[in-house]
């Protein structure tokens, strides 16, 4: 075993150095190849080992390691007994200080995919959307009349900009409440949109890839579960599952509500069971095309209309409708998800800027 001594003995050597060979570092330890491996192994859980192949040499550089770095090198200094760094020893500590920088560099990226469609006139929406825009002229205008002033007092004759939206609450991305599906969630009054637990809406995300499902076809219960057998992941309460269909390609085409597969309500009751209470998909609805239901509807198959949508009178979940860019999350899992809903006052449902949060 390495004392602590001599691990900082070692460590003292290696960072008097900016680069030290394998071969090295066993020499500078005096031990043997294996002992240097674990010892390796003990500075990389703690340092960076930069790493390097010229020729048959591989090089090695240590720099402090973690969002901490930047402290770790006064703790470094100080365990090392370095009070300041003389000029044999400048290179290595300008080498580490580039290190620190790189590694805060690499570790606060972060990347947010936006999963919302943005409202506009434009867009096929059950309740069609207008929206009025305000310009800053005609501002300034309304608002210099108000106050009997002269349009002069405004520079450039321009004044705030706003806009006036007539909407449904279920136009664009938007989440709907367990009120949506009825007055009650299991027995007791369901929650509406502005009582959601913000708890729910920031999470740990997973994009169950279902884009081989025809349109109108169901996902049942077993295709979640091999879905989540193939990316080997286990779900856990509060995961917000987002169910990729692509559907969202072809958003704003004719015929787009009918475009997806849905989910089924075997499928939304097994998910609720495993604690997931937000769910999310790339399609008009989360159940089948209406054209699909009602059709069977009238053919006398019982139980389909807006089965899975009815799920949320038995048990307590939300969904969020319309998203897009699932296929832009670059993993599976291991990525956060926010999905805050608008705060309307016992709404049924409300728009959401969904986004994907990926940090490196
Ligand atoms: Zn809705």
């Amino acid at each position: 075993m390495f004392t602590r001594r001599t691990s900082l003995h070692i460590l003292r050597d290696i960072l008097s150095l900016s680069m030290v060979t394998k071969a090295e570092l066993a020499t500078i330890a005096n031990l043997s190849h294996r002992l240097a491996s674990n010892y390796i192994s003990f500075l990389e859980e703690r340092y960076l080992m930069g790493r390097k192949t010229v020729g048959d040499v591989t090089y090695w550089h240590v720099t402090p390691k973690g969002t901490a770095a930047l402290g770790r090198l006064t703790e470094t200094m100080q365990l090392l007994g370095i009070d300041s760094l003389d000029k044999s020893k400048h290179q290595s500590a300008s080498c580490i200080l580039w290190g620190q920088v790189k590694d805060r560099m690499e570790k606060g990226q972060r990347k947010i995919i936006d999963l919302s469609v943005s409202i506009s006139s434009q867009r096929d929406e059950l309740v069609p959307v207008k929206i009025k825009y305000i310009g800053h002229h005609k501002a300034a205008m309304t608002t210099a009349r108000h106050h009997g002033l002269e349009i002069t007092a405004f520079p450039n004759r321009q004044h705030a900009a706003s806009e006036t939206i007539t909407l449904g609450s279920h136009a664009g991305t938007h989440m709907d409440a367990p009120s949506i599906f009825g007055d009650t969630s299991g027995g007791k009054p369901a929650k509406t949109i502005d009582e959601i637990p913000l708890e729910w809406c920031l999470s740990d995300g997973v994009v169950l890839d279902f884009t081989k499902k025809q349109w109108g076809e169901s996902i049942s219960a077993e295709d979640v579960q091999e879905q989540l057998r193939i990316i080997n992941y286990e779900l856990k309460p509060l995961d917000i599952v987002l169910i990729r269909t692509d559907s969202s390609k072809h958003l704003d085409k004719p015929g787009w509500r009918n475009m997806h597969p849905g989910m089924s309500r075997e499928a939304t009751l097994w998910l609720i069971e495993q604690g997931v209470k937000v769910m999310g998909i790339d399609a008009f609805s989360w159940d089948r095309p209406l054209a699909t239901m009602v059709d069977e509807c009238k053919k006398g198959v019982k139980g389909k209309l807006f089965a899975a949508h009815y799920v949320g009178r038995e048990k307590e979940y939300c969904h969020i409708e319309k998203m897009v860019n699932l296929d832009l999350i670059p993993k599976p899992y291991g990525f956060k998800v926010a999905v805050f809903p608008v705060k309307i006052e016992k709404g049924s449902g409300a728009w959401v800027r969904a986004v994907a949060i990926i940090d490196s």
